[in-house]
């Protein structure tokens, strides 16, 4: 019987596969670049020919292949991608074995491996909100990623914060996304100040009357955000990830406060790090995999070697 399950997670410029048995055990672990350029179908077959080397590293079959992808995305099918440009790609078109396969959305399944792995271990209901080159959450209810009635749960970063404000990539208004995101941040400071290139990092940790008023922004946009969720949803805990988490101290603190200002007749739910990082994906993928497989009891009791270090926005 096969003893590990090939996780992957697809995203927009990169790949990370590996390897996962049964006690959570990383058994491999491989990075590729996605060709993104070259069109949809490059893209699912390099996914399935990165599926199949994984799989001939393994000892014996793979017992199922858990894939994480973005876009718009239900079980069985990879429905709807911008950056990857593919529409309507079967579970199984995305590998030539005969295995059983499970597809999750991108940052559900990094939120299923918070919730199971990471900072959400114990809790029911709370949001999964990395913060990178864009915004996107998850949000779990009642110990699970929700996706929605068609899969488009969790797209925080187009909500409106500021009405009439700056024009987003996807064609709305005063999206959070335009202020909040790591690359905004970096962009909207850049554009105001006359300076190229400057990134989020740089903005955060700045003393310039511009920096403070661009960061100052993007908290405002990000608190206006959680005080919604918070009212609607009622998480437990806010979990921040993605590149712009790394900013420690200089996002929460602000952004904590102001939430708290925020909720008049309520307390504020604890903003706490993600714990998975930039693995999160693949854990994920991993518990796909091992559902797929049928063995959905597999995860919680895994102790995962989480690698620390810089994570990609
Ligand atoms: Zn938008």
């Amino acid at each position: 019987m096969s003893s590990f399950v090939v996780a992957l997670d697809v995203g927009g410029t990169s790949m990370k596969g590996g390897l996962v048995g049964e006690s959570g055990a990383v058994l491999l672990s491989e990075r590729r670049p996605t060709p993104h350029a070259e069109g949809p179908e490059a893209v699912v077959t390099a996914i399935s020919d990165f599926i199949d080397h994984l799989a001939a590293a393994g000892d014996g079959t793979p017992a199922g292949v858990g894939l994480a992808v973005p876009g718009l995305v239900t079980e069985d099918s990879a429905v709807y991608a911008t950056n990857l440009g593919w529409r309507d790609v079967p579970a199984a078109a995305f590998t030539s074995l005969d295995i059983p396969v499970l597809l999750g959305h991108d940052v559900r399944t990094g939120g299923l491996a918070e919730s199971v792995l990471g900072a959400g271990r114990g809790l029911d209901d709370f949001l999964f909100l990395p913060i990178g080159t864009g915004i996107a959450g998850a949000s779990i209810i009642r110990g699970e990623p929700y996706g929605g009635s068609s899969g488009w749960a969790g797209e925080i970063g187009h909500t409106p914060v500021f009405p009439d404000g700056e024009q987003c990539a996807c064609g709305q208004l005063g999206c959070l996304e335009t202020y909040a995101s790591a690359a905004s941040v970096g962009r909207r400071y850049s554009q105001r100040a006359g300076v190229e290139g400057v990134k989020a990092e740089q903005v955060v940790s700045s003393d310039d009357p511009i920096a403070i008023e661009i960061w100052d922004e993007a908290v405002e946009a990000l608190s206006l955000a959680l005080a919604t969720y918070t009212l609607l949803l009622d998480p437990s805990v806010i979990v921040l990830g993605g590149g712009l988490a790394q900013a420690g101290p200089a996002l929460f603190d602000p952004v904590r406060t102001r939430l708290v200002k925020r909720l008049a007749f309520r307390d504020a739910p604890p903003l706490v790090p993600a714990a998975l990082g930039v693995d999160a994906g693949m854990f994920g993928a991993a518990l796909l995999g091992w559902r797929a497989a049928g063995r959905p009891e597999l995860g919680p009791g895994w102790a995962v070697d989480v690698r620390s270090g810089p994570l990609v926005s």
